[in-house]
């Protein structure tokens, strides 16, 4: 008999990685503690709910990573995205969705599908044998949390993210900004070159305070009250106790030469650091917050050299249960401790509905190959999907590792050579998604199959 998969967590990653088990003909059961045990989020006992927000947002498959990984995830045959499209709400170019008919439906898929059972409960173990994923999200119960936490470190399991925002490398202007680590530390060129600097005059910085200082701010979800630790105060808070305060923490502007004004002793420096392996992209060093998105655009484009930035991300904190990921699982999503284990979904470090949705997606698609003792070709790396994996399996720099939402800039660069400007970006993006729904298609076409495995 085939052995059982046991996923704890029935909701977007749980539900998904549930069904492409089950659709490859593995028996599963899903671990879930609601209604018996709640969440501050969740308001029903269902599979699938969204917590928040009613949209998977862009479903541009063109143009947009969200868009496409919802056209990979259609193309696995995914639950979460079908039935997305199943109960679609009018919401122009986005993917909105009528959410309690959207989670009654993914409910009621799991329920009637022959291989897949429910048991409602809190898990709060690790377990020691049989094919596990973990999919608890962000709002893992305290048991569970412990648990982890005790397997592989306190410090490698977060309960708040405090992501500052990220900066695609090629909006950044280098005429103003320069490579430079503060004095020159480091082995290595690389080492010695690894911040990008923005310097800020005397006006600008004062500007920039007044700017952060007036942002509209986002509030924290009621039981989400964050316990703000020194090391990781959002920016504004860091303005409100003193308009120098940035200046003598993270915008200090010592040890540091600027090549383009040698004489000119910077008033303030704004420092980035590369965020992926690939360096397409930045984050703002130290830069978290909770202004509001329209916000910070506009204050962090007040940067000398980020005036035209694009982001692949914005900042934010949140209450988040996260592993860290590039250094506690293996390529196949496996705790590396404890093989028998997967997680999957937000807790993996992705983040969002979508990309949750679709780590459940590989991770069910692997346990059940794994129960199957079957080969799954390595998910190529030129997908939304193989990007997504790839960056939180390693890709991603493990010491400031941070939840990430699908974007252009995790994708390996074209070997085309693309003009620059919006039209460039265009036939770039295009390019992209040209190339990953072709090897997407290839290795569902390679990937076991039910009648293959049995
Ligand atoms: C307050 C809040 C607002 C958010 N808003 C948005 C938004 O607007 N848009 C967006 O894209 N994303 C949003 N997110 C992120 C969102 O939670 C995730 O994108 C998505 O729901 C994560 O999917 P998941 O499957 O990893 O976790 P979840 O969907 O949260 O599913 C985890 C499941 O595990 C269960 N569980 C937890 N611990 C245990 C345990 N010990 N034993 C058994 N079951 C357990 C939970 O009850 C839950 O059903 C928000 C998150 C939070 C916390």
């Amino acid at each position: 008999m085939t052995k059982t998969l046991h996923i704890i967590g029935g909701g977007m990653a749980g539900s998904e990685a549930a069904w492409q088990a089950a659709q490859m003909g593995v028996p599963v059961v899903i671990h879930e503690m609601r209604p018996k045990v709640e969440t501050f989020a969740h308001q029903t006992g269902n599979f699938g709910e969204m917590v928040c927000s009613n949209s998977f947002r862009s479903d541009d498959h063109e143009q947009n990573a969200v868009g496409l990984l919802h056209w990979e995830m259609r193309a696995a045959g995914g639950l979460i995205i079908s039935t997305a499209y199943d109960h679609r709400l009018p919401a122009g170019g986005a993917l909105a969705v009528d959410r309690d008919p959207f989670a009654e439906s993914v409910t009621k898929a799991l329920m009637d599908h022959p291989l897949i059972s429910a048991s409602y409960e809190e898990i709060t173990e690790l377990p020691d044998d049989g094919h596990w994923i973990i999919a608890t999200g962000p709002l893992t119960s305290q048991g569970l949390g412990q648990a982890i936490a005790n397997e592989t470190g306190a410090e490698s399991l977060a309960f708040f993210d405090a992501i500052a925002p990220i900066v695609y490398a090629e909006s950044i202007d280098m005429s103003k900004a320069w490579m430079q680590s503060r004095y020159d530390k480091g082995e290595t060129e690389e080492e010695r070159k690894a911040y990008l600097n923005c310097p800020m005059d005397k006006d600008t910085y004062e500007a920039f305070i007044d700017a952060l200082l007036a942002a509209d701010k986002t509030e924290f979800h009621e039981g989400e009250t964050a316990g703000y630790f020194d090391g990781c105060l959002p920016i504004e808070v860091m303005a409100e106790r003193g308009r120098e305060t940035l200046r003598h923490g993270p915008m200090k502007p010592v040890g540091l030469t600027n090549p383009h004004a040698p004489e000119e002793k910077a008033h303030a420096v704004v420092q980035l650091r590369r965020d992926n392996a690939l360096g397409t992209l930045f984050n703002i060093v130290g830069f978290q917050t909770k202004m509001k998105y329209g916000a910070q655009i506009d204050v962090f484009r007040m940067i000398p050299g980020l005036e035209n930035a694009r982001f692949a991300r914005l900042g934010g904190i949140h209450r988040n249960t996260f592993i860290n990921s590039p250094t506690l699982l293996d390529a196949q999503m496996r705790l590396k401790s404890r093989p028998n284990i997967r997680f999957a979904g937000q807790i993996t470090g992705v983040e969002g509905y979508v990309e949750s949705a679709s780590m459940g997606l590989l991770a069910g698609r692997m346990a059940a190959a794994e129960i199957l003792g079957v080969e799954l070709p390595v998910v190529p790396q030129d997908s939304a999907h193989g990007a997504l994996v790839h960056h939180i399996t390693g890709g991603a720099e493990a010491k400031t590792f941070q939840p990430m939402n699908v974007n252009f800039g995790l994708f390996r660069p074209l070997e085309e050579k693309v003009k620059g400007g919006r039209r460039g970006r265009k036939d770039r993006y295009k390019l992209y998604t040209d190339r990953a729904k072709a090897v997407w298609t290839e290795w569902l076409e390679q990937a076991p199959q039910k009648e293959a495995a049995e």
